[in-house]
C-alpha cells in the first residue's frame, strides 16, 4: 500500500523502479521495462550513465552546495558552455521549469517597466500551453482544469491560438502594453504540437518591429531532444529568452532562464534569487550532460531515432482506423488516436514499456537521447499491437 503520508498529487502507476541500465529501468521483481518516456523528458543519457555517474560522485566527495553568495566555476562554466550552444548571452540558474519560466516572466516585465515605460505589461501566451504550476506559470498555463480552484490568477497575459500569426498581429495592432511573446516551439504537455519554423521567424520579425521579448520555453524539448540542441533552432532564428530544465542535468535537477540581446543586462543583484540555483552538484551533472550529448553525438542519433520510430508506427499502424496522426520532432513523438486512450499507459506497462498519454488522446513518447536501433523496434513491436487491440475493441 502506498503510504498516506505522501500528499495525494499524483495517480501513480503501480511501479516502483530500483535501478536502470541505459534506456531500461528494473522492478522490485526484477521485471524490466523500455523507458520511452525518461521520467518526461529528463533522463537525457538514459539510465547509470557512467561519466554521468562518475561527475556526480566525483563532486559530492568535494562539496554539494556552497551558495550564490560565493563565486561557483562550475556554474561559469555551465553558463560558457550555453551560451555558447545557444548564441545567447547570459544565464540565471534555479531548480526547475516552472522556476526557470518564472525568471523569465519577471524579466520580461522588468524589460516593460525599465526599457518600454509600460506600466502594466502584458505577456502573449498561447492556447494549450504548459509552463508549470507555480502562480504565474500556472497563469500562463492554457488548462482551465488545473487552474480550477487557485484563482485568482495572476493577471497579465493575454492568450491566442498557438500557430496564429494573425492573431498576434491582431493583438499588435490593437493592444499596449505587451511586452513579449511566449511560447513552446513544440508543446508537450499540450499534445506534442509543434508550430513552422516560417511561423517561427515571422514571429521573430514581428517581435522586433514591436520591441517584444520572444521567450522560447525550451522545458521539455530543449537540450537536444528535437536533434538539435534548442527546437527553435530549426528555424534558423533566435529567441531573447529561453528556458530550460527536464533534460539539463539528466536527472539531477537544475533549471535555466537565457537570455540574450534586449534582455541581457536588465536584472542585477536584488532582481531575483536562488539558495539552490546553480550549485556545484548540478551545474557538474548539466555540464557532463552537455559533454556527453556532444561527444557521443546524440544530437545526430535523437534526430535519427525519432525518424526510426515515427516511420517504425505509421508502417506499423499503416490503414489502422482510429490512429489520427503521428507526428514530432526526433525524440519527442505523439501518436494521436481519435480517442481517449489513457488506458493504453497501464497496458504498456504491463508490457514493459513506459509510455505517457498527454491531453487525453495522444500517446507521447520522450525516450533518452542514448535509444538504440534495437531500443526503437522493440518499443514500435511491442506498442503497436497494443495499439491496435486497443483501437479495435
Ligand atoms: C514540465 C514543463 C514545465 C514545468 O517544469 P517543472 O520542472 O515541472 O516545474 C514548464 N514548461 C514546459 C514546456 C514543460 O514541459
Amino acid at each position: 500500500m502506498p503510504s498516506p503520508h505522501v500528499m495525494n498529487t499524483y495517480t501513480r502507476l503501480p511501479a516502483a523502479f530500483t535501478h536502470g541500465e541505459g534506456a531500461w529501468l528494473f522492478d522490485e521483481a526484477g521485471k524490466r521495462y523500455l523507458d520511452a518516456l525518461s521520467g518526461i523528458a529528463v533522463s537525457t543519457l538514459g539510465h547509470n550513465h557512467p561519466r554521468l555517474v562518475e561527475t556526480i560522485s566525483a563532486q559530492a566527495g568535494k562539496v554539494l552546495h556552497t551558495s550564490n553568495l560565493y563565486r561557483i566555476p562550475l556554474q561559469e562554466r555551465l553558463a560558457d558552455r550555453l551560451a555558447e550552444i545557444s548564441g545567447m548571452e547570459e544565464v540565471f540558474f534555479c531548480n526547475s521549469g516552472l522556476e526557470a519560466n518564472e525568471a523569465a516572466i519577471k524579466l520580461a516585465r522588468f524589460y516593460g517597466h525599465k526599457r518600454k515605460g509600460v506600466d502594466l505589461p502584458t505577456i502573449i501566451v498561447m492556447e494549450h500551453a504548459f509552463h508549470g504550476r507555480s502562480l504565474a506559470t500556472l497563469s500562463a498555463t492554457a488548462n482551465r482544469k488545473a487552474q480550477a480552484g487557485f484563482e485568482p490568477l495572476v493577471p497579465g497575459f493575454l492568450r491566442v491560438p498557438y500557430k496564429d500569426m494573425d492573431a498576434i498581429r491582431h493583438v499588435a495592432a490593437r493592444s499596449h502594453g505587451v511586452v513579449a511573446v511566449m511560447l513552446e516551439v513544440l508543446q508537450g504537455e499540450g499534445g506534442v504540437h509543434l508550430v513552422d519554423e516560417s511561423y517561427l521567424r515571422e514571429l521573430r520579425a514581428l517581435c522586433d518591429v514591436q520591441g517584444w521579448l520572444l521567450i522560447c520555453d525550451e522545458v521539455q524539448c530543449g537540450v537536444g531532444r528535437t536533434g538539435k540542441w534548442f527546437g527553435w533552432q530549426h528555424a534558423g532564428i533566435r529567441p531573447d529568452v529561453m528556458t530550460l530544465a527536464k533534460g539539463l542535468g539528466s536527472g539531477v535537477p537544475i533549471g535555466a532562464c537565457v537570455a540574450a540581446g534586449r534582455a541581457a543586462g536588465l536584472f542585477q543583484p536584488g532582481s531575483h534569487a536562488s539558495t539552490f540555483g546553480g550549485n556545484p552538484l548540478a551545474s557538474a551533472a548539466a555540464l557532463t550532460t552537455l559533454d556527453v550529448v556532444a561527444g557521443e553525438k546524440l544530437l545526430d542519433n535523437a534526430a535519427r531515432a525519432g525518424d526510426a520510430i515515427r516511420a517504425g508506427f505509421a508502417d506499423a499502424l499503416a490503414g489502422v482506423p482510429g490512429v489520427a496522426d503521428i507526428r514530432g520532432r526526433g525524440l519527442m513523438i505523439g501518436i494521436e488516436l481519435d480517442r481517449p486512450c489513457g488506458e493504453l499507459v497501464a497496458r504498456a506497462l504491463e508490457a514493459g514499456l513506459l509510455i505517457n498519454v498527454t491531453a487525453g488522446n495522444v500517446i507521447r513518447l520522450l525516450p533518452p537521447l542514448i535509444f538504440s536501433d534495437g531500443d526503437t523496434r522493440t518499443l514500435v513491436e511491442g506498442l503497436a499491437p497494443l495499439i491496435r487491440d486497443f483501437l479495435s475493441q
